[in-house]
Order: structure tokens, then sequence, then C-alpha cells
């Protein structure tokens, strides 16, 4: 089926609604779902419906929370996500950040008790559409074994980037700081293939790619080895120790087993390139000069220019969705 965009957007909200969202929360989620969906990132789109109502379902996510905002230094403004979803926390807090980038220069915003399952790229973008720069990190449940280590510790933590070009929409990069995301995990699972050896571990700390085995008590790998593993470090301390959030390892699910969100921390850092001294002109035509000099070296695909690609697809031809999908959307719209 081709669905649009929006006719998507109001059968997701529907279903959120329907499983205890405020209709504000189920309009942040919704966009967002349908948005990943639409830009191509399957992990993180309409798979994740059935996680999501799971975890509403049981009460260890609240699609009712509101969401606490405490400024506690002039840079840094912290928010207590009351057991809910982060986005709709975010969407609380994006004004109050940007004027703040605006008038310091620099705004750290950290999240804590709030719940993420989705990509970060809409975090991040919409604040380069605004002008300015964005990086947003999130730690998650517990799936990515230490650099040499035998078990899970850290999440597979992802970090987005998103800088104002001139010309162009946003230069966006979205990324899991381990091998894969745990969501391509899953459907490589579900499809019956197996990754590339040395994605994770199997239970018993050996080298694995079969999904299977690192879903069953395994685990995944940070990307590129010890690299990888000092960036999880870092997004571990600054989702889960700035704001008061949870490591990645103390997420704890007892009485709320079928759960499937996390509940950290997001971390946002968002700077005004003007702030420097420069115009926004010049800033942007540094952003350009930076990506020519590596189109001409040889560069010819650059991070978002399929997520771009995709989006434009979808808007011009709908978004393909499997009749399965939608029958599971309308059945779990059912309470
Ligand atoms: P990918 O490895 O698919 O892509 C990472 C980035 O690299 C993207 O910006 C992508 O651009 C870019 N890219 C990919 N291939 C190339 C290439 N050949 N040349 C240049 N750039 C390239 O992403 P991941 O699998 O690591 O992550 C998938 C999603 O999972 C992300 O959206 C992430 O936020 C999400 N996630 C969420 C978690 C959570 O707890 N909420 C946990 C872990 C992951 P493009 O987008 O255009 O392909």
């Amino acid at each position: 089926m081709l669905i649009p965009f929006d006719a998507l957007v109001a059968k997701i909200a529907a279903l959120f609604r329907a499983n205890g969202c405020t209709d504000p929360v189920a309009a942040v989620l919704a966009d967002n779902c349908a948005g990943a969906e639409r830009d191509g990132c399957k992990s993180h789109g309409l798979f994740r419906i059935p996680g999501y109502v799971a975890s509403l379902r049981c009460g260890w996510v609240d699609g009712a929370a509101r969401p606490r905002i405490e400024v506690s230094a002039p840079g840094l403004i912290r928010v207590d996500g009351a057991n809910g979803f982060a986005q709709p926390a975010l969407a609380e807090v994006r004004a109050r950040a940007a004027a703040t980038a605006r008038s310091q220069g620099i705004v750290l915003v950290a999240i804590r008790n709030a719940h993420h399952f989705s990509a970060l790229a809409p975090d991040v973008e919409p604040f380069a559409e605004d002008g300015l720069l964005a990086i947003a990190m999130v730690n998650s449940n517990c799936e990515v074994a230490p650099f040499g280590g035998r078990k899970a510790v850290f999440g597979t933590d992802p970090m987005a980037f998103a800088a104002p070009r001139s010309g162009h929409p946003p230069l966006v990069f979205d990324q899991a700081t381990s091998v894969v995301a745990n969501g391509e995990v899953r459907l490589a699972a579900r499809r019956g293939e197996d990754l590339a050896p040395g994605t994770g571990i199997d239970r018993a700390g050996n080298p694995t790619g079969d999904p299977k085995a690192i879903l069953d008590g395994g685990a995944l790998l940070p990307f590129a080895g010890h690299k990888g593993n000092a960036l999880l470090i870092m997004i571990e301390i600054l989702c889960a120790a700035i704001g008061g959030g949870r490591f990645s390892h103390e997420i704890d699910r007892t009485g709320f087993e079928s759960g499937q969100t996390a509940n950290t921390g997001q971390t946002l850092i968002v700077i005004d390139p003007t702030a420097g001294g420069g115009a926004l002109p010049d800033f942007v035509g540094r952003v350009e000069s930076l990506l020519s000099a590596a189109r001409e070296a040889g560069q010819e695909r650059f991070p978002g220019d399929r997520r771009l690609a995709c989006r434009r697809d979808s808007y011009s031809r709908g978004i393909e969705v499997s009749q399965e999908t939608m029958d599971s959307i309308e059945a779990l719209s059912q309470t």
C-alpha cells in the first residue's frame, strides 16, 4: 500500500491516543514515527509500534507525562521527562533551548527520566533549519558489550549532528555507536539473514554475526573497536551523569517485563554558529567549502543523502506500508 504521510500520521496518532497518550504526546510521537518511516529509517519507524504499545500498556512509560523544565545554570537546561517519552519533552523545551543558544551562544539540554525509542535526526534537524548547530545523544537499552568485554553494559547509544547549509536542507548525520542498531539485528533475525562476522558476541562472549545469538543472551559490539567504545563511554556520561538519568546498565524493568523502551537520558548541545562573530552566510559558506573539498576528493554520497531521497520519494509516491503492518496498527489501536 502507498499511504500519504499525513494519513499515516493520523493513523498512528489515533493508535497512541488509544493506548493512553494525551493528544499532544500522540501528535509528537506519530509525526516522529511516520517521519522515520517516510525517511527510510525502517528500524525506527512502524517496526517500533508494538514496542511502544507494549511499554504503554504495562505502565512502563507514561503517555500522559508532563515534563518539568528547570534552568539550573545560564547554559544548562535540565528536564525531568517524568517517565514519559523524550520527544514530547524536547518539544516542550525546544523554543527555550534555541532562544538560549542565540543569547548565550551555546546551551546544553539534559533530559532525564525519559524514553527514546526512535531515530535522532528529527531531534536535531529543526535546529539547523533555524540556522543553529545541534548535537544529540541518547543512552539506550543495555545491549552493547564494552571493547574486550563479554556482556552488555552500554546501549546502542546513537548520536546525531545537524548543521545549516546554503541553499540545501541541513547536513544531518545520525548513527548508532554499536556496529549496527538493535533494530537492524531484529530485522535480520526476522528475515533469517546473518550479519557481518563480529557484529556482536554470543552468550559465551564469542564473536558472531548470527542475529539470534546476539539477541539470545549475547550483545552487540561498539563500531570501530576501541574508538566506538570511547564514544559510548562519553555518551553514557553526557546522557546519564549530567542530568541525573540512568546508565543503560541501570535500567530495571522489574514488574514491567513487557516494557521495551529505555528509561534513560538524552543530551542535546545547541550552538549559534554566529556567536563567534561571523554572519550566518559566512558560516554556511564554510560548510559548503568543506563539502566541496570532500566531493572533489571523490566522496559521492554524504550523510543524509539517502534519507532526503527517501523523504522526497515518500512525499511524491506515498509511503510504502504492507497490508500486514496496517492491519497490525489497526489491531493495536483497539483497546
Ligand atoms: P546507518 O549506519 O545506516 O547511517 C549512519 C549515518 O551515516 C547516517 O547519517 C547515514 O546517512 C550515513 N551514511 C550511511 N552510509 C553512508 C555512506 N556510504 N556514505 C556517507 N554517509 C553514509 O545508521 P545506524 O544503523 O547506525 O542507525 C540507524 C538509526 O537508529 C539512527 O537513526 C539512530 O538514531 C537510530 N538508533 C536509535 C536508538 C535509540 O535508542 N533511540 C539506538 C540506536 C540507534 P543516511 O541517513 O542518508 O543513510
